[in-house]
C-alpha cells in the first residue's frame, strides 16, 4: 500500500535535513509519494506570502506530512508560519517524546519521556497589542479554554493507556494564574478521574523544571499548555540528547505533520552539516502513525546504531566532552547515507543494549545556542 504525503522542506537547514529523511525512508521500502510545497522563505520569494494557500490545502487533501523547520522574525514581521499552520489546521496535540538514544549526547541515558502540549491557544493564540501610544506597556493575553484543555489532557491519557506508559502528569501555574492554570487544573482532576487505570500526578512549571534536571527518570507522560509545552519540549530534548536527535508530531482529528523540535538553525544552513535525526525520526514516527511498525523499528534501530558506532556522525553527537569516543564529524548527507544503508540489514530480534551514561565533560561552546 502506498502512501502520499505532503513535504514541506521549510527553509535554513530544512531542505537539507528533509532531503536526508527522505533518503532513510526509501530505504524502508514502503511506498511513499512526496508532494512537495513550499512555505517559509521559499515561499515569500515565489508567493509573496510565507504560508500560501496551496500547503494548507495539500496538508488537508494527504492528511499526512513531514516538515522541515521554518524561520519566524524575533520581535517584529510577519506572524509565525508553525503557529499558523497548527491554528488553521487545528493540530491541537504536539506530541515531543524524548528518549535518549544508545546513551549518547547525554547525562541521563535512560531518559524516555513524552511532552503534550496543547498547540492551539495558551499564550500563543496571537492576541497581543501595545498598551500605550508610546510603546512602553505591552500586553499578550493568555487563552485558555476548557474544550481545547479536556481535548488535550483527553489525548495525553488515551497515548498513555495505548503505549502502556506508567503516569501522566499536567504542569501549570495554578498558584499564580488562578482562571487560566486553575481551569487546566480543575480539567486535568476531572479527566484523571476518568482513567482510573493510569496514575497522575501535578507539578507547577518552576517545580517541574528542577525535577526533570534533577531526576527525569521519575516522570512519563507530561501534558501542559502551549508556552510550558514549548519550553519543557526544549528541556526534555535536551535531557535525551539534544536538539539534534529530537523529533515532533502534530496531530488534529484527522490530520497529522511531523516536524523536528528543532528550528531552521541558520548559521548551518547550506553547510551540509546539521544532523538529520531529529527529521529522520518524524519519519520514524509517521510510519509509527500509520501502521507501518517493522519499518518505523528499522529507522529507529538503525539510528540507534549508527549513533552508538560513533563512525558517522554530525558535529553535535561527536563533539568532546558529549561522548566517551570523540570522533571526527561527519556530514548531514554522509550520517543519512549510512542510516540509508543500514536501516534494511538491522536484525530487530537482537535486543537494544543498555544506554551508558556519558561521562560529564567540558561543553564545547560551539553547541551553546
Ligand atoms: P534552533 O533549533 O534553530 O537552534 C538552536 C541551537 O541548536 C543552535 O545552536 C543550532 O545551530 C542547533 N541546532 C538546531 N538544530 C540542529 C541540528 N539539526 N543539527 C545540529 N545543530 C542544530 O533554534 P533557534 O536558533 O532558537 O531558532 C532559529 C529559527 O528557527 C527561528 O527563526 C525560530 O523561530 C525557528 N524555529 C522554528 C521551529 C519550527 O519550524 N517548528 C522550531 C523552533 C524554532
Amino acid at each position: 500500500m502506498g502512501y502520499r504525503v505532503s513535504l514541506i522542506p521549510g527553509d535554513g537547514i530544512g531542505p537539507e535535513v528533509t532531503n536526508a529523511a527522505r533518503r532513510v525512508a526509501e530505504a524502508t521500502g514502503v511506498s511513499i509519494e512526496w508532494e512537495t510545497v513550499e512555505a517559509g522563505e521559499p515561499a515569500i520569494k515565489a508567493h509573496g506570502t510565507p504560508l500560501p494557500d496551496s500547503v494548507l490545502d495539500s496538508i488537508r487533501k494527504n492528511r499526512l506530512a513531514l516538515k522541515g523547520p521554518i524561520t519566524t522574525p524575533i520581535g517584529s514581521g510577519f506572524r509565525s508560519v508553525n503557529v499558523a499552520l497548527r491554528q488553521q489546521l487545528d493540530l491541537f496535540a504536539s506530541v515531543r517524546p524524548a528518549r535518549a538514544i544508545a546513551g549518547e549526547g547525554t547525562r541521563y541515558p535512560e531518559t524516555n519521556l513524552i511532552v503534550v502540549r496543547e498547540a492551539t491557544e495558551g499564550l500563543y493564540a496571537g492576541v497581543e497589542h501595545w498598551v500605550d501610544r508610546d510603546h512602553t506597556a505591552a500586553e499578550t493575553v493568555n487563552i485558555v479554554t476548557r474544550k481545547a484543555s479536556d481535548r488535550i489532557i483527553r489525548f495525553a491519557f488515551e497515548l498513555a493507556r495505548r503505549e502502556h506508559r506508567r503516569q501522566v502528569t499536567a504542569v501549570h501555574k495554578a498558584n499564580i494564574m488562578k482562571t487560566t492554570g486553575g481551569l487546566f487544573q480543575t480539567a486535568f482532576r476531572e479527566m484523571a478521574a476518568k482513567y482510573p487505570d493510569i496514575p497522575s500526578d501535578e507539578r507547577l512549571i518552576d517545580n517541574m523544571c528542577m525535577q526533570l534536571a534533577k531526576k527525569p527518570e521519575e516522570y512519563d507522560v507530561i501534558v501542559t499548555t502551549n508556552l510550558f509545552g514549548d519550553i519543557l519540549s526544549d528541556l526534555c530534548a535536551g535531557l535525551a540528547g539534544g536538539l539534534g536527535v529530537a523529533p515532533g508530531a502534530l496531530y488534529g482529528d484527522s490530520i497529522a505533520v511531523f516536524e523536528p523540535v528543532h528550528g531552521s538553525a541558520p548559521k548551518y544552513a547550506g553547510q551540509d552539516r546539521a544532523d538529520p535525526v531529529a527529521e529522520i525520526l518524524c519519519v520514524e514516527l509517521l510510519l509509527r502513525h500509520v501502521g507501518e511498525r517493522e519499518a518505523a523499528d528499522r529507522i529507529f534501530r538503525a539510528v540507534w546504531e549508527t549513533i552508538a558506532e560513533k563512525k558517522v556522525v554530525t558535529y553535535d553527537l561527536a563533539l568532546p566532552g558529549y561522548t566517551q569516543r570523540p570522533v571526527t564529524p561527519s556530514t548531514c548527507s554522509a550520517m543519512a547515507k549510512e542510516i540509508a544503508r543500514k536501516v534494511p540489514e538491522v536484525d530487530l530480534d537482537r535486543p537494544l543494549p543498555r544506554p551508558r551514561a556519558v561521562a560529564a565533560g567540558p561543553i564545547d561552546p560551539a553547541l551553546e545556542a
